[in-house]
């Protein structure tokens, strides 16, 4: 049966990358973004001229009513069909240093990366665990690992998606619904455009940025029936960045 994969984020970056490997894989990609209309549309074309095939599923992931009812609509829809594959990639970026840290700031930034993986993720898991195959992917980051100064709404985001990902994996892991993150180091990406390679250089030992495919390969392999021994895993991919 053909897979159906929900890709938050996938008009851009990172996701659109995920959105082009999975649907070489075979998966029907569902392109949710939050406004960026162009940007999905062409994420989906990018999916069609791969041979494969897509469709938009826009929500703010930080709304969990919003969420929730842009998926149960689409499974009911789809009836015949269940999303096996789930990649928590939307995110956003706004540093401060704490001590001028305003609440939108704390909030935005949270409600994005944490909540968004607690309301897609609830939405789905039930059929994942009835249909007995899953996979949930998130994306997290370095900062999420390390800490990053100027960036603790950030790293507490995606310290929080981590935890989660760990407990999550131990709940569902006996249904064959398998629950991992990816850790990206610097990726050349638009939420990275303001930042300089040149000046990044001499600390990353690959001596580059990556590029959006090097995560979406990996995310790839975490999708496909071939990981299943892999749960509850936090995989870094930073080009030698330490961790
Ligand atoms: P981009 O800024 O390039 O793209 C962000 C994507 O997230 C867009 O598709 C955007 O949609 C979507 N998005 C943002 N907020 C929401 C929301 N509330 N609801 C739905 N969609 C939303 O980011 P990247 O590709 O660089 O990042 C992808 C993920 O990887 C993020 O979680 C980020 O934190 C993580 N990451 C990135 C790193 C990097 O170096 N680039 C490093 C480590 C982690 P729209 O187009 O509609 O705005």
């Amino acid at each position: 049966m053909k897979q159906n994969a929900l890709v938050t984020g996938g008009s851009r970056g990172i996701g659109r990358a995920v959105c082009y490997r999975l649907g070489q894989m075979g998966c029907h990609i569902l392109i949710n973004y939050r406004s960026n209309e162009d940007a999905a549309k062409e994420t989906l074309e990018g999916v069609e001229q791969r041979g494969g095939s897509g469709e938009l599923l826009p929500f703010d992931v930080a709304d969990g009513q919003a969420a929730t009812t842009a998926i149960e609509k689409w499974q009911q829809d789809n009836e015949e069909e269940y999303i096996s594959i789930l990649v928590n990639n939307a995110g956003v970026r706004q540093d401060n240093m704490l001590m001028w840290m305003n609440d939108e700031e704390w909030e935005n930034v949270m409600d994005t990366s944490l909540n968004g993986f607690f309301f897609s993720t609830r939405t789905l898991i039930k059929q994942m665990l009835t249909k007995r195959f899953g996979r949930i992917i998130n994306i997290v980051s370095l900062s999420g690992l390390n800490g990053m100064p100027g960036q603790v709404n950030y790293s507490a985001a995606k310290a929080g998606v981590i935890g989660a990902t760990k407990a999550l994996a131990q709940e569902v892991a006996k249904k064959k619904v398998t629950v991992n993150a990816v850790a990206p180091g610097f990726i050349k990406t638009d939420m990275t455009q303001d930042l300089d390679e040149k000046d990044y250089k001499s600390v990353i030992p690959v001596q580059r940025f990556g590029e959006p495919e090097e995560i979406a390969d990996l995310v790839g392999f975490l999708a496909s029936e071939q990981s299943s021994y892999i749960t509850g895993e936090v995989i870094s991919v930073t080009g030698g960045l330490a961790t």
